[in-house]
């Protein structure tokens, strides 16, 4: 008798609570601190950014936090989403490991990214916040954040990094359609975006910039707030749906990993599905080892300072404690857009600090021939970003090969790559080159990082 493929939960059985790893921490993450006073942050400092009931999650301890109404009914559009065994890509590596993955791509923008998207649009109009601002690299966030102000009611402004903005067409697209403005970043409509225009006209952008412009717009004005895609806190915190339907789903196939593979842009897929199984390990459980995946063009968990550090280049954000290449570096345009972020999420940087998971870094054509082989196998074509976490499974289970060990992964596969085809198209055709940074660029980026007082 062949075991099924496809592990789907009922709807009644979408979880009910986020999970808040900190509850489960052996030491706290370091406190935040304001960049002129360099004092922990209080919750009065972010009030300018963000809706008081994120900012609330933002800085709980609580272990879980309810998901309101509201939010699970949109939730339940695609919610729960599907756990597959990849039987046929365990066949073609001819491993004797078990492969199984969550796919977030089943969601209207074709990515975990709604997951937060809607719960920070459904707080911020409780609120009575009537425009929300964000940055969007490859685009996910955008369209996710774009249909979540639609559903809600919100006007949704879009900074999108200049070269995906260019390289991805069909993401604005789909921004606009769902009735947000999409601007390519650095633009002429900020005053940081007016300086760094002017130093270099023709600058690619970064994610960096990106949030400083969205920043810069949003404390401009009383009835618009800022919303960001990843890295936060409360961005984990609602991303942690991925990892509980999954623990569950792992249940139903009579599983467990030993491995859990994901990766790592700001971290919020990642997070999303390893901390529930990296609390499980703590309160007590079975601990699997936890992979992150990174660019090699982009090296913030292997190659970065674990330092203060600002999270935009106009350093008008608070300091935060994390692996960071320098909030001035731009990486290299990699077609994995959404991996294009010098630092890493402060929690996710604390979790690696505590010794509790590991990280590696491939470069992007490798992990190109991952994903069409994954793609031959399994039909889903996966997002540029997924395909790390591709190339991270794969090489577990060819290590399972060469060790004989019949070993369980798990992977996140965080999006499909419908609107990247043309990425797929330069690698069929032999054209998708590896990405390097400038060795001194990152030297200089990491020199200027902020000097902070012990
Ligand atoms: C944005 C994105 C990522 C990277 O962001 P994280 O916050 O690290 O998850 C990964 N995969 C997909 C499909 C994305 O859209």
């Amino acid at each position: 008798m062949s075991t099924p493929t496809k592990y789907l939960l009922p709807e009644s059985q979408m979880p009910k609570f986020w999970y808040n790893l900190q509850a489960d921490l052996p030491r706290p993450a370091p406190a935040v601190l304001h960049p002129g006073t360099q004092k922990p942050i209080t919750p009065d400092d972010l009030a300018p950014l963000f809706a008081q009931s994120i900012i609330e999650q933002e800085v709980s301890l609580e272990r879980e936090i309810e998901i309101p109404e509201p939010v699970r009914d949109v939730l339940r559009l695609w919610r729960p989403a599907p756990l597959l065994r990849a039987h046929r890509l365990e066949k073609a590596l001819g491993t004797p490991a078990k492969i199984f993955y969550k796919y977030e791509g089943v969601s209207p923008a074709g990515s975990h990214k709604p997951n937060s998207a809607i719960a920070q649009a459904f707080y911020n109009a409780q609120a009575g916040v009537k425009r929300l601002t964000t940055e969007t690299g490859a685009g996910q966030w955008g369209s996710a954040l774009a249909l979540a102000g639609q559903i809600f009611g919100l006007d949704v402004t879009v900074f999108q990094v200049r070269v995906s903005y260019d390289q991805k067409p069909y993401r604005r697209a789909l921004m606009e359609t769902y009735g947000a403005r999409c601007i390519p970043s650095p633009s002429p409509e900020t005053d940081y975006g007016r300086r760094v225009l002017a130093e270099r006209p023709d600058h690619r952008g970064s994610l960096g910039i990106a949030i400083s412009e969205a920043v810069e717009i949003a404390v401009q004005r009383e009835d618009t707030k800022y919303a960001l895609g990843s890295v936060l806190n409360h961005v984990l915190l609602h991303q942690s749906i991925i990892g509980l339907e999954a623990m569950e789903q792992m249940r139903m196939a009579d599983a467990w990993p030993d491995v859990v593979v994901a990766c790592t842009g700001g971290g919020s897929n990642f997070a999303g599905l390893a901390f529930p199984f990296i609390g499980h390990g703590l309160r007590g459980g079975g601990k699997p080892r936890i992979v992150a995946v990174e660019p090699a063009a982009c090296p913030s968990l292997t190659r970065g300072q674990y330092a203060y550090d600002f999270g935009d280049t106009a350093h008008l954000t608070p300091l935060t404690k994390m692996h960071t290449l320098g909030s001035t570096f731009t990486p290299p345009g990699l077609h994995a857009g959404g991996l294009r972020y010098h630092g890493m999420a402060p929690l996710v940087s604390h979790v690696r600090e505590l010794g509790l998971m590991e990280a590696v870094a491939y470069n992007q054509v490798d992990c190109f021939a991952a994903g069409v082989a994954f793609a031959r196998a399994e039909s889903i074509v996966p997002a540029p970003e997924a395909n790390h976490a591709v190339k991270g499974a794969i090489e577990e289970a060819l290590r399972c090969k060469r060790e004989g060990r019949s070993e369980t992964i798990l992977f996140g596969l965080s999006g499909h790559g419908h609107f990247d085809m043309s990425a797929y198209q330069k690698y069929l055709a032999g054209e998708l080159k590896d990405e390097t940074y400038d060795e001194k660029e990152l030297a200089q980026a990491l020199s200027g990082l902020p000097a902070v007082r012990p």
